[in-house]
């Protein structure tokens, strides 16, 4: 039965989308069957994997409003094993129309019951807004997946986030965890990043995963080629990150495999990549 994640921070550009993606990605490369929902309007997580609007007909926004069944939308990626479940902006409007709609929470959680069986992982994408899109993720949700950017106000949206989850789980979802606290964009030679580390690791010890997602180039160019870090670079500072929080992900839920470590090509990071990622 799929372990269902919804990957959540109410505030804007902290890493969701590219975590949802390069996740999706790993865990698949990792021969788990995977399933990644797009649950946001903006569809950032669809150009992420190379599927643009005009390849499909039906989104997620079907399933929410018209109760289509989700086998009828989901579609093959380039990565084996790796399934996509699209959204479009018109998922903006199911907001307003779910508002007066039967069971209007828990549209997506039912919609998911016949295809859990059929994947490992279920991945959620959702917006940094709490409407009813992203209540139907935290609802239809075992955990709740937090990246949280390394920086000043990282604090504050977490407890935004925790109020929310904590009202979800009172009113719509009592069985919702917190899967975990994953550090994005962290900056090596920036103080307040490791200051911000620490205490987020202080103050949620053992929530925060051990793997750090680092500021790297090559996490905000891959999405223009339509495909996720690993896939693009493989050796980056960025993809490699995203393979040791998925490994660790992983072990929760399975027993180590002998599924080979993507090649590092050493510590030795391209030139152009070093040089790029000092520019920020
Ligand atoms: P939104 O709230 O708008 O949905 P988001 O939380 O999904 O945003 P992303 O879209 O994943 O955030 O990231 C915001 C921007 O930062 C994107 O341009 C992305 O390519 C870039 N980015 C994300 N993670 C990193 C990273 N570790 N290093 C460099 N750039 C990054
Ligand atoms: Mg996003």
């Amino acid at each position: 039965m799929a372990r269902v994640i919804a990957i959540s921070n109410q505030k804007g550009g902290v890493g969701k989308t590219t975590t949802a993606v390069n996740l999706a990605c790993c865990l698949a490369q990792s021969q788990k069957r995977v399933l990644l929902i797009d649950m946001d309007p903006q569809a950032n997580a669809g150009s992420g994997l190379g599927i643009y609007p005009h390849s499909f007909q039906d989104s997620i926004y079907q399933v929410l409003v018209a109760e289509k069944p989700m086998q009828e939308i989901i579609l093959e990626s380039q990565i084996p094993l790796l399934h996509f479940a699209p959204a479009r902006q018109d998922l903006a409007g199911a907001e307003l129309e779910l508002v007066s709609a039967f069971g209007r929470e828990t549209r997506l959680k039912e919609a998911l019951e016949p295809i859990r069986a059929s994947y490992d992982f279920i991945i959620m994408d959702t917006p940094p807004t709490l409407g009813l899109v992203t209540v139907n993720a935290l609802t239809a949700a075992d955990s709740v997946l937090i990246p949280l950017q390394s920086e000043y106000y990282a604090m504050e949206g977490l407890s935004q986030l925790v109020k929310t989850t904590s009202l979800i789980k009172k009113r719509l979802n009592p069985g919702l965890e917190r899967e975990g606290i994953l550090l994005t964009m962290f900056d090596r030679r920036n103080n307040l990043s490791s200051q911000v580390e620490r205490e987020i690791r202080s103050h949620f010890p053992n929530e925060v995963f051990a793997a750090v997602i680092p500021r790297n180039v090559r996490l905000s160019e891959a999405p223009s080629h339509g495909k996720p870090a690993l896939i693009y670079d493989r050796s980056s500072a960025g993809s490699q990150a995203y393979w040791e929080f998925s490994q660790e992900l992983l072990a929760k839920y399975f027993q180590p495999t002998v599924v080979e470590k993507p090649k590092t090509g050493g510590r030795s990071r391209r030139k152009s990549e070093a040089a790029a990622d000092s520019t920020h």
